[in-house]
């Protein structure tokens, strides 16, 4: 495995964390609608973008699993190259089938362009009852390694081992990352998750290099907490937390946790953040194949996505009115999706959040 281990850590360079800066005008956006109600959710949050005359333009693409040279499977090069000259996408959600067939096009996609960092916003909405309602916090998930390195061998019959990778490079990204974003986003504190007393050397790394970025950090509060333990204190009072930083598997879990605190997936926004500033913005939840084409689908957690999207971009204004008019469609709870709570249809709710915006 010593050659997968220096194909990972080959890959990583080090690459600066700050966002790119992005001009005025109109700028285009590679749209992915996905499969699904996919395509549904994508139109409600066209048609929304465009009720508040956001600056965007949409470039389509589809990302259907293709097989490329020497039988590897790939993402369509029209989607590759729109998304390399527009550096920014909006995805709706992709199917996978089940242990046959391509793999993962949401692994790949993470792959072709080194989505190092998972970002997930958990924002609890007002008037939306949850167990919580002052849950503010966001969940940033090294995306590349840990245990989802793909190092998986079996060495003998009934014994299996899969190797958790950790590299100094990835964990030192993925903290700045944390760093710049707390930052950016006027949070003030970030906590390193992990389990260095059990993972001495593992997250012992993940949690030193966490530590010397901290250093560079000073005006960002710095806290270290076993992932026990901030399970226990999230479930028990959510509002102390800030911005986490963790390594994959620990943020693969901790994140829908988090979600779970504020609705669930149908209102959790995301985005994928990559090197040479390519970043994806997804809605987390499935294709709900039980509902797709039936104008019954929730858009909120792709529209939050979009939301995220143009903060990501600097266009803070138009942020702003869109979640604005989304919270309020939500409070108002006159015109909500089953999911919801409601009766309307996909295109009744968004038509209500155009009228606001
Ligand atoms: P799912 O999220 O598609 O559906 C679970 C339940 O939640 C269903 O009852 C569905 O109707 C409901 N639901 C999901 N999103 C909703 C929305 N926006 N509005 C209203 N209801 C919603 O999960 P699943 O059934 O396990 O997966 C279906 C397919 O989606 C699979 O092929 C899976 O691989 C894929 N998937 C893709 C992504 C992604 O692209 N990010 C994530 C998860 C699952």
């Amino acid at each position: 495995w010593s050659l997968q281990v220096s194909h990972v850590m080959g890959a990583i360079k080090t690459q600066s964390p700050l966002p790119r800066t992005f001009s005025r005008g109109i700028q285009t956006v590679t749209l992915i609608p996905g499969d699904g109600i996919g395509p549904e959710i994508s139109t409600a949050v066209m048609k929304i973008f465009e009720a508040a005359k956001a600056p965007i333009q949409w470039e389509e693409r589809n990302v259907t699993a293709i097989k490329g040279p020497g039988g590897r499977w790939m993402i369509p090069p029209e989607a590759k190259e729109s998304m390399n000259k527009n550096k920014i996408g909006l995805k709706g959600p992709l199917k996978t089938p089940i242990a046959a067939g391509h793999p993962s096009m949401n692994l790949l996609l993470r792959k072709t362009f080194d989505l190092y960092a998972n970002v997930r916003p958990c924002v609890s909405i007002e008037g939306y009852k949850t167990p919580y309602t002052d849950v503010d916090l966001v969940t940033i998930r090294e995306n590349t390694e840990g245990e989802y390195s793909g190092i998986e061998h079996l060495i003998v019959d009934g014994v299996v081992q899969s190797i958790k990778l950790i590299t100094e490079d990835a964990s030192r990204r993925i903290a700045e990352y944390a760093f710049e974003y707390a930052r950016n986003n006027q949070r003030t504190s970030v906590t390193a998750v992990h389990k260095a007393n059990i993972m001495r050397m593992s997250d012992g790394l993940f949690l030193r290099k966490c530590r010397e970025v901290a250093e560079n950090f000073k005006d960002v509060k710095f806290t270290e907490m076993y992932l026990d333990t901030v399970c226990l204190n999230m479930v028990q009072d959510p509002s102390h937390f800030d911005v986490l930083v963790m390594p994959n598997l620990y943020g693969d879990i901790l994140s829908d946790l988090c979600a779970g605190l504020i609705g669930g997936l149908g209102v959790t926004p995301s985005g994928n953040i990559g090197a040479n500033g390519v970043a994806i913005f997804e809605s987390v939840h499935g294709t709900a194949p039980d509902i797709a084409g039936k104008d019954l689908a929730n858009p909120t957690a792709l529209l939050l996505s979009a939301v995220m999207m143009l903060r990501h971009m600097g266009l803070h204004g138009h942020a702003k009115k869109i979640e604005t008019a989304c919270f309020d469609t939500i409070r108002d709870e006159k015109v909500l999706t089953k999911d919801l709570g409601g009766n309307a249809k996909c295109s009744e709710f968004t038509a209500d959040i155009c009228r606001r915006v």
